[in-house]
């Protein structure tokens, strides 16, 4: 369990918490899921859409 959590780069804006997925560069608010799109994107090669639905817009939050 624990090299999966070093996959899953930390951002910090606002003294808020993101979590950005490796694999697709994808923002979540979620460290649970932003794990499980790397999970998916590294065993499926592509993005799994309900999962990329709960990103967040990196313009949005300014790194
Ligand atoms: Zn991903």
């Amino acid at each position: 369990m624990l090299f999966l959590e070093v996959m899953i780069e930390i951002l910090e804006q606002n003294q808020n918490e993101y979590y950005r997925c490796p694999e697709c560069m994808h923002v979540y608010e979620l460290k649970e899921m932003a794990r499980g799109c790397e999970k998916w994107c590294r065993n499926h090669k592509g993005c799994n859409l309900e999962i990329i639905s709960e990103s967040v817009e990196l313009g949005q939050i300014k790194i």
